[in-house]
C-alpha cells in the first residue's frame, strides 16, 4: 500500500491513483488467467454493410471479455494492458484463429482482424500468420487485417516487409480509423495498403451544427481513397440521415449500430439467414 511507504509517496499518487493501479494490476492478473483457458474470451462479429443494397458484405472480428465479477469488459481497457504486459500476441494469435474458423464458415464474406502495433512489429508474424491461414485452409483474399496509422509513421523496414509479405500472399491491408492523428498522407503511397475506414469522429460530427465541414472532410477523404484506388468504407454509422449524407458523399461501404452492433456467431447465422442469405 502506498501509504506504508511514506508520506511523499501518498502525496504523488493520492488515493485515486491508487485504486488505478490495484485496478490494472488485477485486471492483469485475470487477463493471464483468461488467457490460459479463454472460456471468458469471445469474438464478436459486427457487419459490413454495402450502402447500395444493405446486404452483408463483411464481418470484423471484435474480441470480447466476460469478467466473472466485473462483467463486460471492453477491449479498450485491456487490449493496452495486453500489449504493455506481453500477452498480445497469444492473444491476438486466438483472435486470428477465430477469424479463420468464422471465414471457412461465411467464405463469401470478407472478415476484418484488427492487429495491434505491437503485433506487426513482432519478429516473424507475416509468417505465423501465413502458417495459420494455410492450416486453416482460408483464402487470404477474404482476409482483411486492419491496421491503424501510427504503425505507418516510423519508416520502419519490418514494418514494411512484414506488410508487404502479408500482402504478396494475399491478405487484403486496411488502414482502420482513417483521418485521425496525422497530417503526412504520403504513407499512402509508400505503403501497400487496400482500403481506408474512415473514422467515427467524422460521422459523429455529421451531427452536429457544423456537419458541412464534416461532409467537407469525408468527401475530401473519399475522392483521397478513390483516386489512390483505394477501397473506402465508414465506421460508427448511427442514424439514418448519416447513412444518407455518406452515400451522397460517395461512401459505398458503411459499419454501425444503425445496421448491427457486434454480434456472437450465432446471432450473425441468425441475422444472414432472416436477411435471405
Ligand atoms: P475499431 O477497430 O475501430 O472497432 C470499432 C469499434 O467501434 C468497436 O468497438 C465497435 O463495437 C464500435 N462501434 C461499431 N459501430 C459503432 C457505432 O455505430 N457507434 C459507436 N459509438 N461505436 C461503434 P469495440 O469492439 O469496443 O473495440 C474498440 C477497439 O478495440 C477497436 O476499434 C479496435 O481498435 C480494438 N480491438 C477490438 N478487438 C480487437 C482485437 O481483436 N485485437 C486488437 N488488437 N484490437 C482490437
Ligand atoms: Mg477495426
Ligand atoms: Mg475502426
Ligand atoms: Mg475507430
Amino acid at each position: 500500500h502506498a501509504k506504508s511507504q511514506g508520506r511523499n509517496r501518498y502525496c504523488i499518487f493520492g488515493p485515486i491513483m491508487d485504486e488505478t493501479i490495484k485496478l490494472r494490476s488485477m485486471i492483469e492478473d485475470d487477463l493471464r488467467r483468461a488467457l490460459l483457458s479463454k472460456d471468458q474470451l469471445m469474438v464478436y462479429f459486427q457487419p459490413l454493410i454495402s450502402g447500395v443494397d444493405e446486404r452483408v458484405v463483411g464481418l470484423e472480428a471484435l474480441v470480447r471479455w466476460e469478467h466473472p465479477t466485473r462483467g463486460l469488459i471492453p477491449p479498450s481497457q485491456f487490449i493496452p494492458i495486453a500489449e504493455d504486459e506481453g500477452l498480445i500476441l497469444e492473444l491476438g494469435e486466438w483472435v486470428f484463429r477465430e477469424a479463420c474458423a468464422a471465414s471457412r464458415r461465411w467464405s463469401d464474406l470478407s472478415i476484418a482482424i484488427n492487429l495491434s502495433p505491437v503485433q506487426i512489429r513482432s519478429r516473424g508474424f507475416a509468417e505465423r500468420c501465413i502458417e495459420i491461414a494455410r492450416e486453416c485452409q482460408v483464402n487470404p483474399t477474404k482476409l482483411e487485417l486492419e491496421i491503424t496509422e501510427g504503425i505507418l509513421l516510423k519508416d520502419d523496414n519490418v514494418v514494411c516487409d512484414t506488410l508487404n509479405a502479408l500482402r504478396e500472399f494475399g491478405f487484403r491491408i486496411a488502414l482502420d480509423d482513417f483521418g485521425t492523428g496525422y497530417s503526412s498522407l504520403s504513407y499512402l503511397k509508400q505503403f501497400a495498403v487496400d482500403k481506408i475506414k474512415i473514422d467515427r469522429s467524422f460521422v459523429q460530427s455529421l451531427a452536429g451544427t457544423d456537419y458541412q465541414e464534416a461532409l467537407a472532410i469525408i468527401e475530401a477523404l473519399v475522392s483521397l481513397g478513390r483516386a489512390m484506388g483505394l477501397a473506402v468504407s465508414v465506421e460508427g454509422v448511427e442514424t439514418k440521415e448519416q447513412e444518407r449524407l455518406l452515400f451522397a458523399a460517395g461512401c459505398r461501404e458503411m459499419q454501425g449500430y444503425l445496421f448491427s452492433p457486434a454480434l456472437s456467431q450465432e446471432q450473425i447465422a441468425v441475422m444472414l439467414s432472416s436477411r435471405g442469405r
